[in-house]
C-alpha cells in the first residue's frame, strides 16, 4: 500500500551528506527497478557517482551490468545469497567454484574436469541462460560428488547467466566475502540516518496529500529541508553524528 521514497545522497569524508536525488514510486515497485531513472537524473545534473552504495534490495547481476555499461556506475552492495543447496548447507561447490571459459564455451569444475555440453536455453522466467553439463561417467566416479550434485543418474549441470551478468554476480559475491568490502560499505549507513531525519523531523512516513505527484512533491520538499538543515549545521561547525551501535551489534563480527 502507499508509496516509497528513494533517496540518494553524497557520502564523502568531508562536508555534509546532501541529498542529490529523490524518487517516489508505488510501494509495490521493486527497488532495483528504480536505479535506471535515478542515474539518468543524476547524469542530467552532472552528479553521477563512480560508485553507488546501495542496499541488497537494489542489487542484481543485471542491474550491476546495466548500470556499468550505460552510465559507468559501479553498484556497490551486498548481492542476495545464492539459493543453491550447496550454499544453504555451507559446504559444497556452488557456481563460484567453477571456472568458465566463455570463448571456448566450456566450464572447468573444482576437480579439473571440463563440461561436455554447452546448451543455450531459456529459464522459467524466459531469460537467456546456458546449461553447462558434465559427463555423467566422470561425475559418477568423482570423490567430490557428494559436494557437487545430488543427482544419482546425471552429471553436474550448471546454469549460467549471460557472460556480463555472470561476471557481475561473481565479482559481487566474491568481494562481499572480504572485510574491506564491509568496511567500505559502512559509508552507506548515513542514508539510514537521512531517512530517520526525514521521518522524525519532516513526517516523511505519512503522505499529507492524495496521489503520486503531490506525494513526490512532499518528498522533494522534505529533501530540500533536510539539505538546508545539514548545510546550516555544517556552516555552524556542528560535527556529523556517528552511527550508533547497540551493545548487541558490537558483539557481532564485521560483515554479519
Ligand atoms: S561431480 Fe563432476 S562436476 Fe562435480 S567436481 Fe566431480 S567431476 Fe567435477
Amino acid at each position: 500500500m502507499g508509496y516509497k521514497a528513494h533517496l540518494t545522497e553524497t557520502c564523502g569524508p568531508e562536508g555534509p551528506n546532501l541529498i542529490t536525488d529523490v524518487k517516489t514510486t508505488a510501494a509495490t515497485v521493486p527497488d532495483l527497478k528504480v536505479l535506471g531513472s535515478v542515474h539518468a537524473a543524476l547524469k542530467e545534473r552532472d552528479l553521477l557517482p563512480r560508485e553507488h552504495l546501495v542496499d541488497a534490495g537494489y542489487m542484481g547481476s543485471k542491474e550491476m551490468a546495466d548500470r556499468l555499461a550505460r552510465h559507468g556506475v559501479e553498484l556497490f552492495g551486498p548481492m542476495p545469497r545464492d539459493g543453491s543447496w550447496q550454499v544453504k548447507a555451507g559446504e559444497g561447490f556452488d557456481a563460484l567454484a567453477f571456472r568458465v571459459d566463455w570463448d571456448a564455451k566450456s566450464v572447468t569444475c573444482p576437480e579439473g574436469k571440463r563440461s561436455k555440453q554447452w546448451k543455450p536455453a531459456l529459464n522459467r522466467h524466459g531469460r537467456e541462460v546456458v546449461a553447462a553439463i558434465f559427463d555423467k561417467k566422470e561425475c559418477a566416479q568423482c570423490p567430490s560428488r557428494p559436494l557437487c550434485t545430488r543427482s544419482k543418474t546425471t552429471g553436474r549441470e550448471l546454469t549460467l547467466r549471460p557472460q556480463p551478468l555472470h561476471e557481475a554476480l561473481r565479482k559481487a559475491r566474491t568481494r562481499q566475502k572480504t572485510r574491506e568490502f564491509w568496511e567500505a560499505y559502512h559509508a552507506r549507513a548515513g542514508v539510514e540516518g537521512t531517512i530517520s531525519q526525514g521521518v522524525r523531523s519532516c513526517g516523511l512516513r505519512r503522505s499529507r496529500y492524495v496521489g503520486m505527484a503531490k506525494t513526490h512533491l512532499q518528498h522533494v520538499i522534505t529533501a530540500v529541508a533536510v539539505n538546508v538543515v545539514r548545510l546550516l549545521a555544517w556552516l555552524a561547525g556542528v560535527p556529523r553524528a556517528r552511527t550508533r551501535l547497540s551493545a548487541f551489534a558490537k558483539l557481532a563480527p564485521i560483515g554479519c
